[in-house]
Formats: C-alpha cells, sequence, structure tokens
C-alpha cells in the first residue's frame, strides 16, 4: 500500500493478537503447538446466556438499536455498579460499545488533544499506549515493578504527572501481571489524584470477578467518592461471562462525556450487536454462581504453572490474586543459548525460541512495557497447561 497516515506510522499492530494468530496458524498447519498468548478463558458462555441470544434472534431482536445500547441492557448496568460496587449511575451516563477496546478507544478519542498525557503503570495492557497514540496524545509510562508487586506506587504516580496529564488508566487485577491492588494500595494512589483536580481516571474493571486468595476488589470511584465526577468506570461481559467473542463493553461516567462517547459511535460503528446485547442483559441480570466454580478452576490452574515455573532454575513467577495472567521474570536465562542455537538475549528472543523449538505460544514482557518476563494466560485445560510448562522446563533445562 503506497500511503498511509501519519497516525498510523505511530502504532504497532497488538501484539496479543499477533501471538494468537500465529499460534493459530501454525495449529493449521499442523505444528503441535500449545496457545498461552490468548487471554480469554476457555469456558463456554454458560447455557442461560446462550439461550438468551438465541432468544433475541428467534424473537427478532436483530435490527439496529440505540447507538450506545438497548434500555434494558443500561438498567442491568447501573444495576451491576449498584450491586458490585456501591457505585450510583443513570443510564444517561452508561455505554456500551463492541469490546472493552472500544470503550477506551472512543473515551480517549473524546477527549485527547495534541500533546495531551496519558500516565499508564508498566506492565500494562498492550492496547493503551497505541490507543493513546491512535487518538493523538502521548502516553506517559510509570514502572511499577515486581519489587512492589507490579503495582504503581503513589510516588512513582506523582512523579508521572504533570501539567499536560488528561488520564490516568487504572487496571486491577491486571493483565498482564494479575496484580490486584487492595483497598489500601488504591487509597494511595486515589489521594495522589486528589491533589491533581485536571488528571481524569480511566478505570479498566475487566478482571473484576476474578479474584483468588480472598482477594475484594474494589474500584477508584468506590475508594473515593470525591472523585466519582472524573473518573470514567470501565467493565464488560467478556471474561467473568466467558463472552469474548461477543464483544460486549460498557462503561459510566460523567454525561457529558458519554454523550461525546456516543457521537463518536454514531459516525464509526454504531450500535453493538443487538443478539449480544440481550445476552449481556441476562449475563448481567441472571445467576452469578458459575463463577466462583470457573474460579475455583482458575486458582487450581495458577497454583499449578506457579509452582511448575518456579521449579526452573532462572525464572521466578510471583502468585497473583486475579485475572488469568501470571508474569515470570526471565532475568536469570538472559545471556544464555537455547538447543536450536538461539541466543536469548531479551523476552521476544525467549519467546520466538520457546514456540520455534516447543511449540509452546506466550507473549513477550516488551510488549507489556516491562522486562524481562513473559507473560502466560492459564486459561486453558490443566493437561494444556502442564504440557506447556514441562516443554518449558525442558526448553530452560537446555539453555547453555
Ligand atoms: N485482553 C486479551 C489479551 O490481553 C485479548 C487480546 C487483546 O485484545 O489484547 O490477551
Amino acid at each position: 500500500m503506497s500511503r498511509l497516515s501519519a497516525t498510523l506510522s505511530r502504532v504497532k499492530p497488538s501484539p496479543t493478537i499477533a501471538v494468537t494468530t500465529k499460534a493459530q496458524e501454525l495449529k493449521a498447519a499442523g505444528r503441535d503447538v500449545i496457545g498461552l498468548g490468548a487471554g480469554e478463558p476457555d469456558f463456554d458462555t454458560p447455557e442461560h446466556i446462550r439461550a438468551a441470544g438465541i432468544r433475541a434472534i428467534n424473537e427478532g431482536k436483530t435490527r439496529y438499536t440505540a447507538v450506545d445500547g438497548i434500555a434494558e441492557l443500561k438498567l442491568a448496568i447501573c444495576a451491576k455498579f449498584k450491586r458490585d460496587n456501591g457505585l450510583d449511575y443513570t443510564p444517561a451516563q452508561v455505554s456500551v460499545a463492541s469490546g472493552g477496546k472500544q470503550i477506551l478507544y472512543n473515551a480517549l478519542m473524546a477527549t485527547l488533544n495534541p500533546g495531551d498525557e496519558v500516565v499508564i503503570p508498566a506492565p500494562y495492557w498492550v492496547s493503551y499506549p497505541d490507543m493513546v497514540l491512535l487518538a493523538g496524545g502521548e502516553p506517559v509510562i510509570a514502572p511499577a515493578g515486581i519489587k512492589t508487586g507490579f503495582k504503581l506506587t503513589p510516588e512513582a504516580l506523582e512523579a508521572a504527572i504533570t501539567p499536560k496529564t488528561r488520564w490516568f488508566i487504572f487496571n486491577s487485577p491486571s493483565n498482564p501481571t494479575g496484580a490486584g491492588y487492595s483497598w489500601d494500595e488504591l487509597k494511595g494512589l486515589t489521594d495522589v489524584l486528589m491533589r491533581h483536580p485536571h488528571v481524569w481516571i480511566m478505570t479498566d474493571d475487566m478482571y473484576e470477578h476474578l479474584a483468588y486468595d480472598g482477594f475484594e476488589f474494589c474500584t477508584p470511584a468506590q475508594v473515593e467518592p470525591a472523585l466519582y465526577d472524573r473518573t470514567l468506570t470501565c467493565n464488560g461481559v467478556s471474561k467473568a461471562y466467558c463472552m469474548t467473542g461477543w464483544r460486549i463493553g460498557y462503561a459510566a461516567g460523567p454525561q457529558d462525556l458519554i454523550a461525546a462517547m456516543r457521537k463518536i459511535q454514531s459516525q464509526s460503528t454504531s450500535n453493538p450487536c443487538t443478539i449480544s446485547q440481550w445476552a449481556a442483559v441476562e449475563a448481567l441480570n441472571g445467576p452469578h454462581d458459575f463463577i466462583a466454580a470457573n474460579n475455583a478452576v482458575f486458582k487450581r490452574r495458577r497454583d499449578l504453572v506457579v509452582a511448575m515455573l518456579n521449579e526452573i532454575p532462572g525464572i521466578a513467577c510471583p502468585t497473583p490474586n486475579g485475572a488469568f495472567y501470571v508474569y515470570p521474570s526471565i532475568a536469570g536465562l538472559i545471556g544464555k543459548t537455547s538447543a536450536g542455537g538461539k541466543v536469548i538475549d531479551n523476552d521476544e528472543s525467549f519467546a520466538t525460541a520457546l514456540l520455534d523449538e516447543t511449540g509452546v505460544a506466550v507473549v513477550f514482557g516488551a510488549a507489556f512495557g516491562l522486562s524481562p518476563n513473559f507473560r502466560i494466560s492459564y486459561a486453558t485445560s490443566d493437561a494444556a497447561l502442564k504440557e506447556a510448562c514441562t516443554r518449558i522446563q525442558r526448553f530452560c533445562a537446555a539453555l547453555r
């Protein structure tokens, strides 16, 4: 293609999608590949939610809807925020889009001017910085390393804020580390934000319900109610309800921001899939007992993966309290050479050699802004995880 926009030259394709696509292609070509790249539950969408989608089709609920969501879904979202987070929102403060990604994208597009800064703790989910760049803003990366459990300290947040800061993006439990902030840890950050009234908070709560070891989820507007008027609380049905492909994300926040996001959606994609919206109504209003059952399985898999990775000299894998990711460090392996002759000089060459030589697909840490690490999504069968970790153990044992 001859000419692309200048904006596009500022961004790269999503590395999580790239790894997932590569693993799928290798599998289709007959290679024995275990994909631990994609961050999505391997469980099917629960039966009652699927039935709601089928009902929507059979009842002819298949036409355009209001651009940012049907009234029934907005009411279900308001009820969810009240029930789970103690937050009061009206339907006019709620936006529904085609996945959490579109919600974040709309909000950034609606609010950023050239030179505006967005503070993003690293490691971060791969798309935050590139979405900021697409919207014409400047990502400001605030380090949150392994020493602080991959959590941003109030000091690091304070140091990243400038007069140009427009947003602070917060994500707990985190993709890619699984780290969840306690109430007190989050209060430390909201105290800083109270001192900077020009900074707005975009909180990505997508992994809210995926919590282990008694971790209690909390969200900024709940911890510091005085931030309510400058917080966009983002969430979605993808992870907890096993509905990644249905593409329903939502957010609640100030009415004028929601209206601005609606304007963008009205000129781009219009309403999210009608059938998915009706399925999401059932997800939010229906029974939730399957979430605890799924979490018991996720926790068992987390423990299996953490234990097997920590048996490897040179790898250190913290035990996270949420999401379905682990983010081990490979600091002890840098400089070695694989059995296939590949020098492991960074986490990208580690991930590439691992895939080429063992068929295990993981996402390298540089994609998330903190190296040398890699991300495993353990939302896959116990047998596949055991086999994958065994292959990683063998691969590392053969390093020289
Ligand atoms: N959130 C998931 C991940 O990080 C899905 C892929 C993506 O959209 O990045 O793997």
